[in-house]
């Protein structure tokens, strides 16, 4: 296409002088890979459509939330009904309770939840929660793993285990991420490091167990059965933060995948985002009652929102949650994130391209490396160019990965046999030219 017929190009233009960057979240605007963003116009199934009609197998799915593909019928059949009935009341619903009683029975974990609107807010007020209920303002968080845009929470790590963090965005003082250690994740030793100093002082550690946002790298079980036993140990909180993972790697969340490893294992806190809301602003944090009634109005932790447990939105979870419920979705979803996987891994190896990949349920990532890294260090050591070359040689052939490297994939149930084959001929074509 020459760029007098790529429609996208006045679009980005125009949006670019009324919205910062033209997009309003940074990762849109193809910053790290170069080139035009895509503007999506509608979407079906495992595909969406951009400004030229030209049509991508989708592998982002909204970041997640998409786990039965787009405009499925049962979820689109909700989603009317309910806006048919009122948009926002700002008073209770009896679908909030169904859709608590839906996630509650589905992570035992949970005896309580609080519904919110985004990801951001509920690991966010999981981090005030977790201070408000020990009493401790320190906690843990790991290098590499993102837990929303809360300012405590934008963070790398100091100098030593003695320094806390330094802020990673401009606007968030010092004093604001002065309680936020940051560890590396997978470092077993420096955890218990890190404990034997401030173990006393911390409220919390907060991890992704299966981290979605230095694309996909596993917590290993030996380090996550030393963050429960520290935890537990100094009475701090063990919060999961499974917004990514939460229903995309399997019907009980990552906090199931290792509790087969893992011998009764659950977090204190579990926060909640991207498939509970099947496409809509929904979120959610929750607990054992006992950490959940210290939040307004039975306790001190004051927490709101003027759309939270929106009406449309839990229809939309809700429809959601009752299909991926359904005997045999995640192994199906599974096995076909699980050919993809492979396929990638063949047609890697058959051009001799280094290439590692790993899943989980319907969530995937792969490296340009010869070996899955384990923390966010040894992610950094893919070489940028070629995953670009990569993302542009898939774009061009209607595939659309993650515009970015620290960025996880995701498979709809949407997504065929057909669709799987033909994105890995793609790949294989541009890995003759890596
Ligand atoms: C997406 C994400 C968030 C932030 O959610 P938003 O809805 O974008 O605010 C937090 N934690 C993890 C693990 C995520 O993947």
């Amino acid at each position: 296409m020459t760029p007098s017929t790529d429609l996208n190009i006045p679009l980005f233009e125009r949006a670019k002088a009324l919205i910062p960057g033209g997009v309003n979240s940074p990762v849109r605007a193809f910053k790290a890979v170069g080139g035009t963003p895509r503007f999506i116009k509608r979407a079906q199934g495992a595909y969406f459509w951009d400004a030229n009609d030209q049509r991508f197998i989708d592998y982002i799915g909204s970041w997640g939330p998409m786990i039965l593909g787009h405009g499925h019928p049962a979820v689109l059949d909700a989603v009317q009904k309910a806006a048919l009935e009122g948009f926002s009341f700002g008073a209770p619903t009896e679908r909030e309770v169904e859709l608590a009683e839906e996630i509650l029975g589905l992570v035992p974990s949970m005896e309580m939840i609080r519904l919110v609107s985004s990801g951001t807010e509920a690991g966010m007020s999981a981090i005030r929660l977790a201070r408000g209920a020990t009493g401790r303002s320190k906690f843990i968080k790991f290098e590499g793993c993102y837990h929303g845009h809360a300012d405590s929470l934008l963070v790398k790590a100091g100098s030593g285990l003695a320094t806390f963090g330094n802020a990673t965005s401009a606007g968030v003082p010092p004093e604001v991420v002065q309680h936020t250690l940051v560890l590396e994740y997978n470092n077993v030793a420096q955890l218990e490091e890190a404990f034997a100093l401030h173990g006393k002082e911390l409220a919390c550690v907060m991890i992704e167990p299966i981290a979605g946002n230095m694309n996909l790298v596993r917590a290993s079980v030996p380090f996550m059965k030393r963050c429960r036993e520290l935890c537990t140990e100094y009475g701090a909180l063990l919060v999961l933060d499974e917004v990514m993972t939460g229903f995309r790697v399997a019907l009980g969340s990552a906090q199931s995948v290792y509790a087969k490893a893992i011998p009764g294992f659950k977090p204190d806190i579990t926060v909640l985002g991207k498939v509970i809301g099947g496409g809509m602003p929904l979120a959610a944090f929750g607990g054992p009652r006992a950490i959940m009634e210290h939040l307004a109005p039975l306790g001190a932790v004051y927490q709101a929102g003027t759309l939270s447990g929106n009406p449309v939105a839990t229809a939309c979870g809700l429809a959601t949650l009752r299909e991926i419920k359904k005997p045999g979705f995640f192994d199906a979803l599974s096995a076909r994130t699980r050919s993809l996987v492979d396929g990638l891994s063949a047609a890697a190896a058959a051009e001799g391209v280094p290439f590692s990949a790993d899943c989980e349920g319907g969530m995937f990532g792969f490296f340009l490396l010869p070996e899955l890294p384990q923390n966010y260090a040894q992610v950094l050591k893919t070489d940028n160019a070629r995953f670009n070359t990569l993302f542009h040689g898939l774009l061009d052939r209607g595939v659309y990965i993650a515009p970015a490297l620290y960025e996880a994939g995701f498979v709809s149930s949407a997504h065929t046999a057909d669709d799987i084959d033909a994105t890995v001929a793609a790949a294989r074509e541009v890995f003759k030219t890596l």
